[in-house]
């Protein structure tokens, strides 16, 4: 294959907060999609090891990266960014959480954007309109973006399943509902959470951090069909799958239509 995608992650989306929230593009993206609310995270269920296992196609035990302190690899696999790269596919990255940058090396990236959360009253509107731009005049072949506002401003906050949660919730689905219909046909839309969470803090081996929502919408994608089994080590090999680029053979994770 040789799709275009686009790649949201939502930080510290619980499943039942993306019911919850109440955002009317919540209800679409079931019907859309193929899609799971009972996806599994990896442990520990922390930003940065999340991410890196999202690039990077392995658990945190193998790369390395256990808290929100980047290392660099002992042992160096090649993730997503990298094969996309090297097969001359044009990447781009939308972030609020400066250290999400080290799951992809830099030359990989040919545009960035980046607004500091704290800095900016709406840094998910921010990044969202940046990603629009770029989307209409570049069409570049693979956008990530993060939005940590949910996170960061929610859950920390306020707490999991807090009205500010929510409400950071129904921003994101905003953001993402915004891409949605401005992508049409041309590209697929991967949307995950990294990890749950519960009081004001992640990072547990219980269902609350582990258990995350994800969805897969685009024509390679049945639509309303529900995934048994999918963990966030299938996006680096569908996200391959669908460029028509190169698997490693390191990756661990099964492509989502094959589940
Ligand atoms: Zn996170």
């Amino acid at each position: 294959m040789n799709e275009k995608m686009i790649l949201i992650s939502i930080d510290g989306m619980r499943p039942d907060g993306f019911t919850a929230c109440g955002h009317p593009f919540s209800r679409e993206l079931t019907e859309i999609s193929s899609y799971t609310l009972n996806g599994r995270s990896v442990l520990p269920p922390v930003t940065l090891p999340c991410h890196t296992s999202m690039f990077y196609g392995i658990p945190p035990q193998r790369h390395g990266i256990l808290s929100n302190v980047y290392t660099p690899p002992v042992r160096p696999v090649r993730g997503i960014a990298e094969q996309l790269n090297r097969a001359g596919k044009k990447c781009a990255a939308f972030y609020n959480w400066e250290p999400i940058r080290h799951i992809w090396q830099s030359e990989t990236m040919k545009y960035t954007a980046y607004f500091n959360a704290y800095e900016e009253e709406n840094s998910n509107r921010l990044l969202t309109e940046q990603l629009l731009k770029l989307l209409s005049c570049k069409a570049p072949d693979f956008l990530f973006l993060h939005l940590v506002e949910t996170d960061e401003k929610g859950g920390h906050d306020h707490g999991w399943m807090s009205p500010e949660y929510l409400e950071q919730l129904r921003n994101a689905l905003s953001c993402a509902e915004q891409i949605y219909r401005a992508a049409g046909q041309d590209y697929h839309l991967i949307i995950t959470a990294d990890h749950g969470g519960h009081e004001r803090t992640h990072g547990e081996d219980c269902p609350e951090d582990m258990t995350i929502p994800m969805f897969f919408y685009g024509k390679s994608f049945e639509q309303g069909r529900k995934l048994e089994n999918a963990c966030l080590l299938n996006l680096t090999p569908t996200i391959a799958w669908l460029a028509g680029v190169p698997a490693s053979r390191e990756w661990e994770g099964n492509i989502i239509p094959h589940l």
